[in-house]
């Protein structure tokens, strides 16, 4: 079977719902225009066919990471890469699948793979008391473990809430109050995803910093100047619900049209970032 994934479900429903949501937890305080987007309810697929990629030299890799979902600004985000025909990675925290349709949502994503692919951003997001989450490392790798069953996340790939460390195949990269962690979910065959660039947000309103234009300005210049973790790679943090209003949607959307125009540039999801342990 030449697909990356084999699929055992079918769809079994279609609900339109609005992406409005109101219980998603701290890191998402401000509100927004509900906007209705089709959000198909799948049961998940029970295997994933992982198959290794050859990276071509002169290609630049670029890998749109999305994080803190499921929460208001996931849906859109989702169907903007969908249709935009583009690969993305969403970073999911555990106990923001509170609702059942927050819960469709991951199963769409999960299910969508290889154009998108569901990783861990932990169960808690460390309550946002990242000090006391990292200097009790049984604690939060614990923390991960439950994200990971409770979201049937299919890769051992993991950002840390509130850190850009790195955990790949023999290496890890992570400050001293996060490497006890590192260490841990590297024994456990985990990896760690951190980031090059960040689309910043307004904590009052999580409305985005940059405007896309400068966005394009800081890819294109990290990989001229080499400043990414490794070369012709590059992991682009920004947050889903930056673009839950449709008018920041139209920035993510203009965002990547620009980064599309370039036909050097080539979007991957972060199971295919260079020297990871092997997925399984
Ligand atoms: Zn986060």
């Amino acid at each position: 079977m030449n697909n990356m994934i084999r699929k055992v479900s079918s769809v079994t429903a279609i609900f339109c719902v609005s992406i409005f949501c109101n219980s998603i937890l701290a890191c998402n305080s401000a509100k927004s225009n509900p906007h209705q987007i089709v959000i198909k309810a799948q049961e998940d697929t029970n295997q994933f066919l992982w198959k290794k990629i050859n990276y071509d030299s002169s290609k630049q890799y670029i890998y749109l990471t999305f994080d803190d979902g499921p929460q208001n600004g996931t849906a859109a985000v989702f169907e903007l890469c969908k249709q935009l025909g583009v690969k993305a990675s969403f970073f999911m925290v555990g106990a923001h699948a509170q609702t059942k349709r927050l819960r469709q949502i991951v199963s769409m994503i999960r299910n969508a793979y290889p154009q998108t692919l569901l990783c861990n951003h932990s169960f808690t997001h460390a309550n946002n008391k990242y000090q006391f989450f990292y200097h009790h490392p049984e604690m939060a790798v614990e923390d991960f473990f439950r994200s990971q069953a409770s979201l049937n996340i299919p890769f051992k790939i993991v950002r840390l809430p509130g850190n850009r460390a790195w955990i790949g195949q023999n290496e890890i990269k992570a400050s001293e109050l996060v490497k006890p962690v590192c260490i841990l979910l590297d024994s456990a065959g985990y990896n760690a995803i951190g980031w090059d660039v960040e689309w910043q947000f307004k904590h009052r309103n999580a409305h985005p910093v940059q405007t896309p234009e400068q966005m394009i300005a800081m890819v294109d210049s990290a990989f001229i100047k080499h400043d990414t973790r490794t070369n012709n790679h590059i992991v682009i943090l920004s947050h889903d619900r930056m673009f839950r209003d449709k008018n920041y949607a139209d920035s993510l959307a203009k965002f990547i049209t620009l980064l599309k125009r370039n036909p050097h540039y080539v979007f991957e999801t972060v199971d295919h970032y260079p020297h990871l342990k092997p997925m399984q």
